[in-house]
């Protein structure tokens, strides 16, 4: 057979119902279509008469109208833009997909020059959203430049007609007549939150109206409603697309009341712009407090969106990584690829930019607040903990992040904590690692046995207490070449070549000599514990447990616990103090004697860190037994 070249056939009513039914996802989203649409118009025509004055000679005041009808079902949305004649009607609006402003747009890049407007409309689909909502949709439309109007009807069945009309002013008016359904459409509060939510930035003002008016109105029902028809439903204003030397505090404030409503101001407020591969606009905000849902999975965590000051959505995550999930804010961009429906972004590579931009921007904005530490400390006790989960998450920006993050420490007073930077400063010549220790409290983690040899040969150590600090210590690896090294688990050892060396020997040699006390303990202990051995890291306390050095952080096994698999319990190991007098007598005891008092110890060593001993009401009754002795 010879090859036959075929043009596809559409049916065309499926095809319109098809947009009409599934594109959206939500109704609404028709009024943000006609609104794009008749602000497109008027920035065309702003645009053309720039060199053709005579396409605004009638002056006009720049705007656009919503006039409902409540008695008649109908919602008109009108404006004063560029117009259509009837072949442009018909080419827009009797061509599904047929997009008369990306031609525009395409027709004035060809041309080149500066200033060109930025048009919202590009996919030739929006205006048939108005059938979501409308069983007939009438379009009247006066030409700017010509003097004859059309007007254009159909109601969603495969068929249209463009007929003459007459139309007092340029521009363009589309008329729907809404289904029952769809009435609440004429509300004015309805209206005006739409307007809001999507087409706050439109730069023209859009006014709503009502013309069946009651003929007994009141005559206070008609002052305020006068007042309110002559007030514009958008603020017009985006802040982010003006330089930051024009914004005023205060406005910057109330935008950020409207976008997150908060009550108080925002704590950091950060304007800028992306230049380069991909241009945006983006106004960021840090709060002063977290909100109560931070830490839970469903929290709204993403910046709002706006495609050519068209709100697209929020919370869109795609744009902010989740450890600044406490940041708000708009980004705004010309150039991001939407899907059809405009509630979507398409690509990924542009969008994974502008996060990267984002990310990188609040944290240049934390390195300059960090030179200020009051106010850096603000930040911190707001958002310190989420900040955190970055490096475990971002491992582009682990070596940024650990920059920004603070501890306290054993050497300082409580309430004041330290950067990295400032415990490496500070570490003595011999000391190769960072040293911190584990625990659920901070109160417990300062008087910790544990800490005793590393206070003594002078080293810090950071007390890691905040529940993320766990998981943390998986992915903190290393700073500034140095290892963090936990002092409650595995061997430690500090001070000089010569000090650990001789520590060693002492050590061993007094593991030689405890042997048979050490052997016993160990059999009295049982399965309690996984080994008992003379301890290198106690000075003062006679006994203390650590964790072996491959053990499971216990964070894990909880975890493990609670998603039911079957985890044995994480034995640690009881290290004696051989130089304590307590040890040193309980080695010399015997038979019941030498097993209470192994008892004792092991509970010492809980109480020490914190925990519960094992058997209380045992506990209680050798303690008493031993306070009557
Ligand atoms: P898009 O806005 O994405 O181009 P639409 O289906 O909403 O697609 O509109 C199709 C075309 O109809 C527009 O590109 C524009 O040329 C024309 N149009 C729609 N509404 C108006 C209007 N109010 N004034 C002038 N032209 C309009």
């Amino acid at each position: 057979m010879e090859t036959k070249t075929n043009q596809f056939k559409a049916e065309i009513s499926e095809m319109l119902d098809l947009v009409v039914n599934s594109l959206y996802s939500k109704k609404e989203i028709f009024l943000r279509e006609l609104i794009s649409n008749a602000s497109d118009a008027i920035d065309r025509a702003k645009f053309l008469s720039l060199t053709d004055k005579t396409l605004a000679q009638d002056n006009p005041d720049w705007k656009i109208n919503i006039v409902v009808d409540k008695a008649q079902h109908t919602l008109m949305i009108s404006d004063n833009g560029i117009g259509m004649d009837a072949a442009e009607l018909e080419a827009n609006l009797g061509t599904i997909a047929n997009s008369g402003t990306k031609a525009f747009r395409k027709a004035l890049k060809e041309k080149g020059g500066e200033n060109l407007p930025e048009l919202i409309g590009q996919f030739g689909v929006g205006f048939y959203a108005a059938f979501m909502v409308a069983d007939k949709v009438r379009v009247v439309s006066k030409k700017r430049g010509g003097d004859a109007a059309f007007m254009w009807e159909s109601d969603m069945s495969a068929e249209y007609t463009i007929s003459d009309s007459v139309r007092d002013d340029y521009g363009t008016s589309v008329m729907l007549h809404l289904r029952d359904e769809h009435i609440e459409y004429l509300d004015r509060w309805r209206v005006a939150e739409l307007v809001k939510k999507y087409s706050d930035f439109i730069s023209v003002p859009i006014y709503f109206s009502q013309i069946d008016i009651p003929a007994d109105e009141k005559d206070e029902d008609k002052k305020r409603r006068e007042e309110d028809e002559a007030k514009a439903l958008n603020t017009m204003v985006a802040l982010w697309k003006r330089a930051k030397k024009d914004v005023k505090d205060e406005e910057y404030a109330e935008f950020y009341r409207h976008l997150t409503h908060d009550w108080d101001e925002p704590f950091e407020t950060i304007p800028f712009s992306g230049e380069g591969q991909v241009e945006f606009k983006a106004l960021l905000f840090i709060p002063k407090k977290a909100t109560m849902d931070i830490y839970m999975p469903n929290q709204k965590r993403g910046l709002s969106l706006y495609v050519r000051n068209v709100f697209i959505g929020d919370d869109i995550e795609m744009l902010l990584p989740s450890y600044l999930r406490f940041v708000k804010g708009v980004v705004d961009s010309s150039d991001l690829p939407l899907n059809v429906s405009r509630e979507m972004l398409q690509d990924d590579a542009v969008i994974a930019k502008i996060k990267s931009a984002v990310t990188a921007k609040i944290l240049s904005t934390l390195e300059s607040m960090k030179k200020d530490e009051k106010r850096y400390n603000e930040f911190w006790n707001a958002f310190g903990t989420v900040l955190k989960e970055g490096v475990h998450v971002d491992y582009s920006n682990a070596d940024r992040i650990k920059k920004l993050l603070k501890w306290p420490s054993a050497r300082n007073d409580p309430g004041k904590s330290v950067f990295l930077e400032d415990y490496v400063k500070d570490m003595g010549s011999e000391q190769k690692d960072i040293y911190y220790i584990l625990s659920e409290r901070e109160d417990d983690a300062r008087k910790a046995p544990q800490l005793e040899a590393a206070r003594k040969h002078g080293c810090d150590v950071l007390l890691f207490c905040d529940p993320v600090d766990e998981y943390l210590t998986e992915s903190l690896r290393e700073f500034d070449g140095k290892k963090f090294v936990d002092v409650g688990r595995g061997d430690v050892s500090f001070g000089s070549e010569a000090e650990q060396k001789a520590e060693k020997d002492a050590n061993e040699k007094a593991s030689k000599e405890l042997k048979g006390f050490l052997d016993s303990v160990k059999t009295e202990l049982g399965e309690k514990v996984s080994d008992v051995r003379v301890s290198t890291r106690l000075i003062d306390s006679p006994c203390c447990l650590v964790a072996k050095e491959n053990a499971l952080p216990p964070s894990m096994v909880r975890m493990m616990r609670a998603m039911k698999s079957d985890v044995p319990e994480e034995k640690r190991i009881l290290e004696l103090n051989a130089s304590h007098p307590l040890v040193k007598k309980v080695a010399g005891m015997k038979g019941e004697e030498l097993s209470d008092a192994v008892t004792l110890l092991y509970d010492a060593a809980l109480i020490a860190e914190g925990s519960p001993v094992t058997d209380g009401a045992r506990f209680t009754k050798l303690l008493a037994a031993l306070m009557l002795k």
